[in-house]
């Protein structure tokens, strides 16, 4: 008797927060189809000549690693080295961009995020990364986040 009212309670709980999270999702949904900006993701090889910085070749052959960006609205490169990715550089993206990115490809464990404005038309970028052995500077460049459209038609 105990035991049934016991998971009958346990069954409420996880109804509630079953449509808690299918309301949160109904939400962000919403909001990305009315207020979030339009965002699509492809895979890093696409706008980077590089995709996996190694730290032992940077010690053993002492040459520094550099990752090649092209900004797909401008044509701009910008060049990027393994220490740029680093978890404690500050987000460089105001909150919508910021929503858009985490609502697109949201972060899973063990990545993390460098977010940036291209330095000629200011067009705002994610590259999402795998940093999952953190002594190191080994970094697997994954996806790029990047806005639909650039300059941003109201
Ligand atoms: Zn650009």
């Amino acid at each position: 008797m105990w035991r049934n009212r016991h998971y009958a309670e346990l069954e409420k709980r996880h109804l509630n927060i079953v449509n808690f999270m299918a309301a949160q999702h109904d939400l962000l949904k919403k909001m990305s189809t009315t207020t979030l900006p339009r965002v699509r993701c492809v895979p890093a090889n696409q706008r980077l000549d590089r995709v996996k910085f190694r730290s032992e070749v940077e010690c053993l052959d002492h040459v520094v690693e550099l990752s090649a960006y092209r900004c797909p609205h401008c044509g701009t490169g910008v060049e990027f080295q393994a220490r740029h990715f680093d978890a404690t550089q500050p987000r460089a993206l105001d909150a919508a961009w910021q929503a858009a990115f985490d609502t697109c490809r949201p972060l899973k464990a063990f990545e993390q995020a460098l977010d940036f404005h291209c330095p000629r038309c200011a067009a705002p970028v994610r590259i999402v990364y795998d940093h999952a052995v953190s002594k190191t500077i080994d970094r697997d460049l994954l996806d790029v986040l990047e806005a639909e459209t650039w300059p941003q038609t109201p």
